[in-house]
């Protein structure tokens, strides 16, 4: 968002959307804060996140290290 990429209506958190789908999907999130506070009433969380220390896992119900780009694939494939 900060680069222009998408905008600020996508954001979640401190500083934009407060959150609270059914599930919530965190590719390669880390957990800061500032994003805990627009999401962590989701009812599902997951997080995929290559660092197994990353904060994230401590708000989510379901927890993967891996890296995204690999789970993304198989995930397309299974939505398809
Ligand atoms: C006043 C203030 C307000 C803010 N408001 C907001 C806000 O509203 N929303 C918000 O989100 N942030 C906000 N921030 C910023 C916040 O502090 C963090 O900097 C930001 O949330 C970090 O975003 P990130 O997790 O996407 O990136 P990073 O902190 O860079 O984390 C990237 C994560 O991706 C993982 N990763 C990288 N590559 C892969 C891969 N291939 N596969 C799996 N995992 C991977 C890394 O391990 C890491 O955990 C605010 C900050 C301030 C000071």
């Amino acid at each position: 968002m900060d680069a222009g990429w998408i905008p600020k209506s996508r954001q979640v958190g401190k500083s934009g959307l407060k959150v609270k789908p059914n599930v919530y999907i965190a590719l390669g999130i880390s957990g800061a804060p500032e994003h805990i506070e627009g999401m962590k009433d989701s009812s599902t969380i997951i997080a995929i996140n290559s660092d197994e220390k990353a904060p994230i896992f401590d708000v989510a119900h379901y927890g993967m290290v891996a890296d995204l780009f690999d789970v993304c694939e198989g995930l397309l494939d299974k939505i398809d």
